[in-house]
């Protein structure tokens, strides 16, 4: 069997982001999908209307059906929504070592709903972050991760704070005609990508992209390659990307 990547993640009902937009990455990356859905949204390519945590309970034990029965290599996770299941899949992950683990930091969504509280999910992503094996955030969820302003300066905290590799995602930034993402490992720059940016919004690019990153991981690549195939991959899915109405973001097209 291919080997799989276990999704901590929410319901989009829109298809764009979370769970489905997992699913679709993973599988375009050559691995499995497994899915412990940690919420169901509420909300459409415009808006978040609200959403619906699942358990702590119910989430620990979703994965736990799965743990042993398929070949889990990686673990990622997206929205988890309340601190109790960040605290559950952290207790998850210290009992499962061997697990590489990306963590995408998701605090709010691209449309500006809210995903859970997000002062008490920054505290809690703190237990999170030494487990990881990458983060992806954006700089946005960076600066709320850190309290820094600086990038330069965020990114080192985020290490202080024991994170092992760091992809930066620049879509947030004020560049009009491209976006840089810069990965770093250990504190150090390994590379930097600039791409032309793409006229609109996008529901789901960080998932998707995350997602791709962990199915290339299952698959054996280190994590430069890893994050340069995800990249490269997303820029095609996103180019082709479909509006759903008119002032909805575009869905990506993963297929
Ligand atoms: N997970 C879920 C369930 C979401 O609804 C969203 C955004 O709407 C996200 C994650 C983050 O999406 P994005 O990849 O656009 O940052």
């Amino acid at each position: 069997m291919r080997p799989t990547v276990l999704c901590f993640s929410g319901l989009d009902p829109s298809g764009g982001a979370g769970l489905q937009a997992d699913i679709e990455a993973i599988g375009q990356s050559g691995a499995h999908a497994a899915i412990a859905c940690t919420a169901l949204t509420i909300q459409n390519s415009q808006q978040v209307f609200g959403f619906e945590a699942t358990s702590k309970d119910l989430l620990l034990a979703q994965a736990n059906a799965v743990v042993n029965d398929l070949p889990i290599k990686v673990v990622k996770s997206g929205m988890l929504g309340t601190t109790d299941n960040i605290a559950a899949l952290a207790e998850f992950l210290r009992a499962h070592p061997d697990f590489q683990y990306v963590l995408d930091p998701v605090l709010v969504a691209n449309s500006g709903g809210s995903l859970g509280n997000q002062a008490t999910l920054v505290k809690a992503f703190v237990e999170l972050i030494p487990l990881a094996t990458i983060l992806t955030p954006n700089t946005v969820e960076l600066r709320a991760l850190t309290g820094c302003e600086d990038l330069d300066q965020a990114t080192q905290k985020l290490f202080e704070m024991g994170a092992k590799a760091v992809l930066v995602k620049g879509g947030h930034e004020d560049t009009p005609t491209y976006i840089r993402n810069a990965l770093y490992i250990n504190g150090d720059i390994i590379s930097e990508t600039k791409c032309p940016r793409l006229e609109g919004e996008y529901h789901g690019s960080g998932c998707s992209l995350a997602s791709f990153i962990a199915g290339r991981l299952a698959q054996g690549d280190q994590i430069k390659n890893a994050v340069h195939h995800a990249e490269t991959w997303l820029f095609g899915v996103l180019k082709r990307a479909e509006i759903p109405v008119e002032g909805g973001q575009r869905i990506p097209k993963r297929f």
